[in-house]
């Protein structure tokens, strides 16, 4: 078993999905003061932890401009999705003793500091958590993307993608029992079978800069810590 950790400042991806639990939209009591839990056994550890939460379980702007709505209002108001579960998630992971900050793309002085990338690293030095909540702070992009972005900002050496399945398959492994599971992947062979791992954009952004991405099941407990402390759990793309 190891236990020593091998990444000094990663960033974890967690999707809004995964937040609402079983209960199909919003936010799970159950899963974030899960999610809190398991941070806090990669902060025991020393690892410096930024997070990016998605805003999926509240509003994804795609599906809202598909009905007739301006692509760009409905993308801010999934951006403003995400800082609400970025405070619900700051709020336990305080609760369970990791001293948190969020950090919003979009600035709103009165319930987060605004993104600074100095203070950000200042933070993460300090041994405080980092949330980066309203993604890149642009309509038409992904809180996918928005981790990527931030993990290179930050000089991260990993980033943890957090998902429902245990890594990536050949094809969809609920629909086709023969799906085979993928331990390595290259980016380019993501984009060219289109994988549905995380939008074209994050990959690409991911591949130019050269940043590893770590795609695990994270309601398996221990999970997280066992992918920092370098056990092959899930799918290496880089
Ligand atoms: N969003 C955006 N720009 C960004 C990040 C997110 O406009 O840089 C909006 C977009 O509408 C998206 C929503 O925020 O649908 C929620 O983010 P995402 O779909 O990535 O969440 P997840 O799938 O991780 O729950």
């Amino acid at each position: 078993m190891l236990t020593q950790p091998k990444y000094k400042r990663v960033v974890l991806k967690l999707s809004g999905e995964a937040l609402m639990g079983d209960q199909g939209f919003g936010i799970s009591p159950d899963v974030i003061k899960y999610v809190a839990a398991e941070v806090r056994k990669i902060y025991d550890l020393g690892v410096e932890t930024a997070i990016v939460v998605g805003g999926g379980n509240i509003f994804r702007g795609v599906k809202a401009s598909s009905f007739g709505m301006d692509r760009a209002s409905a993308d801010h108001m999934g951006m403003l999705a995400t800082v609400i579960n970025s405070l619900a998630l700051q709020d336990a992971m305080e609760r369970n003793g990791i001293p948190t900050r969020v950090q919003s793309a979009i600035t709103m002085n009165e319930v987060a500091e605004p993104f600074i990338l100095r203070k950000a690293v200042r933070h993460l030095e300090k041994g405080r958590a980092v949330i980066f909540a309203a993604g890149t702070g642009n309509p038409y992009f992904t809180t996918d993307t928005g981790a990527v972005l931030r993990a290179q900002e930050i000089h991260a050496e990993l980033l943890l993608k957090a998902t429902k399945v245990d890594g990536v398959y050949d094809s969809d492994p609920v629909k086709n029992k023969d799906a085979k599971f993928i331990k390595k992947i290259s980016y380019m062979e993501v984009l060219e079978k289109q994988l549905q791992v995380m939008d074209m954009t994050a990959i690409s952004l991911a591949m130019d800069n050269g940043l590893p991405l770590m795609v695990f099941d994270m309601m398996t407990p221990g999970n997280i810590k066992d992918v920092i402390c370098g056990q092959e759990i899930g799918t290496l793309i880089s």
